[in-house]
C-alpha cells in the first residue's frame, strides 16, 4: 500500500489565495507518485469566504479534508489541530499564501526517503521584501535567544517543513497551552536538513503581522524556551553587591589608613548598593525555584524516542 502524507494548511482570511494555492498544490503533489496524500485546511476563525472556499473544494475533491475553529486562535493552535488531525505516514504544514513553494514538497521527500532525514525544513536566506527595521530586529531576536536557550532556533526558519510520524507524534506530545513551534521543533530534535530559498512575497492578501505582534511572539519564544530572565536579577544582585564591597573597602582603607572623613552620601549609597544587591539576589534563587516549577507545569517529554531494536524487526 501507497505511504500517506498529509498536508496540513493554516487559514485565517486567505479566500483571495486558497484557489491558487489548491491548483499548484495539486499540480505539485502529483509528482510525488509513490504518495497518497490528505490536504487538510486549518479554517482558524477567517471572517471572510475562506471557509465557504473550502467547503466547495472539498465537494469536488474528496481528498481534502477541513477544521473550521469557533473564532481566531491563532496559527499555533491551527498547527496542531492539523498535528492532532493528520493520519499520513509524512506530514506538511503549509501556508495558504504560496510562500512555501508546493514545488519544493518532491525535493523534500526525496531527501526522507533516500537520505535518511527525519524531517526536512525550510529557511529564507534573504529577508527580501520585508522592513529593514523588521530584518533587524528579528535578526537581534535569533542572536539573543539563541545565547539564552539551550535550544536551538534557526534564523529565518519557516513552519514548512516536512517530517516523519515519529517527529510528529512527539510534536504533538507536547501538550503546551503556549506554544512556540519554532522551539518546539527542535526542542524533539530528529535529524533534520535544512533546505534554502529566497524569500517569496504572497501572490495575494495580506500579512497578518504587524510589528507589535511580532514583538509578542518573540517575547512568547523567549519565555517558552528560556528561564534566563527569572535569574537576570540575581545576576545585578550579585554586581550590586561586588560594587558595595568596594566601596566598603574603600571606606575602610580612607578610615583606617588615611583617616580622612568619609561622606555620608558615599556611606549611604554603599548600603543601599548593598541591601539591593541582596535583595535583587534573593530575587533570582525566587526565580530559579520559580523556573522549576515552571518547566514541570508543562509537562514535556522527558525524553524522545527515534528507534528501538522492534523497528529494526519490521
Ligand atoms: N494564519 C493563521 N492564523 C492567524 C494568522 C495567520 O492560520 O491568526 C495563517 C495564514 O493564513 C497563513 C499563515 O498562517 O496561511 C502565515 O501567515 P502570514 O502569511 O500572514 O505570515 P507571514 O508569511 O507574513 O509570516
Ligand atoms: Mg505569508
Amino acid at each position: 500500500m501507497k505511504k500517506k502524507l498529509s498536508v496540513i494548511v493554516s487559514c485565517f482570511n486567505e479566500e483571495e489565495v486558497i484557489p491558487y494555492f489548491y491548483k499548484e498544490f495539486v499540480k505539485e503533489v502529483k509528482k510525488i507518485n509513490d504518495l497518497d496524500y490528505e490536504l487538510i485546511f486549518v479554517d482558524d476563525g477567517s471572517k471572510d469566504k475562506t471557509f465557504d472556499i473550502i467547503k466547495s473544494l472539498r465537494k469536488e475533491d474528496k481528498k481534502i479534508r477541513y477544521i473550521s475553529f469557533s473564532r481566531n486562535f491563532g496559527k499555533e493552535a491551527a498547527m496542531m489541530a492539523g498535528l492532532q488531525a493528520s493520519t499520513g505516514d509524512f506530514v506538511t504544514l503549509m501556508d495558504a499564501d504560496l510562500q512555501d513553494p508546493p514545488a519544493l514538497l518532491s525535493t523534500m521527500y526525496d531527501y526522507i526517503k533516500n537520505e535518511g532525514y527525519d524531517c526536512v525544513g525550510t529557511r529564507r536566506v534573504t529577508r527580501k521584501g520585508e522592513p529593514i527595521v523588521r530584518s533587524f530586529f528579528a535578526r537581534l531576536f535569533y542572536k539573543l535567544i539563541n545565547k539564552m536557550s539551550k535550544v536551538e532556533m534557526v534564523d529565518g526558519a519557516r513552519d514548512f517543513r516536512l517530517m516523519n510520524r515519529r517527529m510528529v507524534d512527539a510534536i504533538v506530545s507536547m501538550k503546551e497551552y503556549n506554544r512556540y513551534s519554532k522551539g518546539i521543533f527542535s526542542f524533539v530534535g530528529f535529524k533534520t536538513k535544512w533546505l534554502e530559498y529566497e524569500n517569496i512575497e504572497r501572490v495575494a492578501g495580506t500579512t497578518k503581522w504587524n510589528f507589535w505582534k511580532l514583538f509578542k511572539y518573540a517575547v512568547e519564544g523567549i519565555v517558552g524556551f528560556s528561564t534566563f530572565p527569572l535569574i537576570l536579577s540575581s545576576i545585578i544582585g550579585i554586581l550590586f553587591c561586588l560594587v558595595s564591597f568596594i566601596m566598603l573597602i574603600i571606606m575602610f582603607i580612607k578610615s583606617v589608613f588615611i583617616h580622612t572623613a568619609i561622606s555620608s552620601l558615599f556611606t549611604l549609597l554603599t548600603v543601599l548598593f548593598g541591601i539591593c544587591g541582596i535583595q535583587l539576589f534573593i530575587m533570582g534563587i525566587i526565580g530559579i525555584y520559580l523556573s522549576k516549577i515552571y518547566l514541570e507545569t508543562k509537562n514535556r517529554p522527558i525524553y524522545v524516542v527515534k528507534e528501538t531494536e522492534a523497528d529494526l524487526d519490521d
